[in-house]
């Protein structure tokens, strides 16, 4: 079973609300989203600015009920180039800084709902490892295609180790057959020229 999308949720970017010039205290917008058919965005996200934060309302729907979410979040802000300040959000629950967060029946970052990035938009061999080193994580081997098993994690059952690490060793494989097709059709280009 996969993990649930950052693409599943609305989401508010502080760097786009700040461009908006959404983040002032004393501002008050409603944020839409696009129709499909070209039609007004319909308003979802009520925006308020206030000192060091932004407050946020919207309706979040889920099992049939409809909850009214509010939820205060505080800002931070860091130095860049030229004197500007950039922006941050502070995620409500873990109070990290992050530039992004998702709307569900709670506002957070994408750590504390544990998402993950899409990546159907990839190629082939891009997708091939970062699925080999998203199971390498769970049996603790280091990325990369020559580092070795290093030792079971504590708590997982001898049985399940082996059959990760097994999985694991195939998925590298697939991984270097397809850096090996790459290879072979770069090597035909070179004998027709
Ligand atoms: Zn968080």
């Amino acid at each position: 079973m996969g993990k649930a999308l950052t693409t599943d949720f609305l989401r508010l970017d502080v760097r786009h609300l700040k461009r908006e010039g959404l983040l002032i205290a004393g501002k008050n917008t409603l944020l839409g989203q696009p129709e499909p058919n070209g039609a007004e965005p319909k308003p979802l996200i009520q925006i308020m600015g206030g000192q060091g934060g932004v407050n946020v309302r919207y309706f979040w729907e889920a099992g049939g009920q409809k909850r009214d979410v509010v939820q205060s979040i505080y800002l931070d802000s860091s130095a860049c180039h030229y004197g500007n300040t950039r922006p941050w959000f502070l995620c409500p629950i873990c109070e990290r800084r992050v530039a992004l967060l998702y709307l569900s029946e709670n506002i957070s970052c994408r750590k504390c709902k544990k998402l993950a990035y899409p990546v159907q938009n990839v190629g082939k061999l891009t997708r091939q490892i970062y699925r080999m080193h998203a199971l390498g994580r769970r049996i603790g081997t280091k990325p990369g295609l020559t580092s070795d098993l290093r030792f079971r994690p504590k708590g997982m059952h001898v049985r399940r180790y082996q059959k990760l690490a097994l999985l694991y060793a195939e998925k590298r494989l697939s991984v270097l057959n397809t850096i090996n097709g790459y290879v072979n059709k770069l090597a035909q280009q070179v004998m027709k020229t």
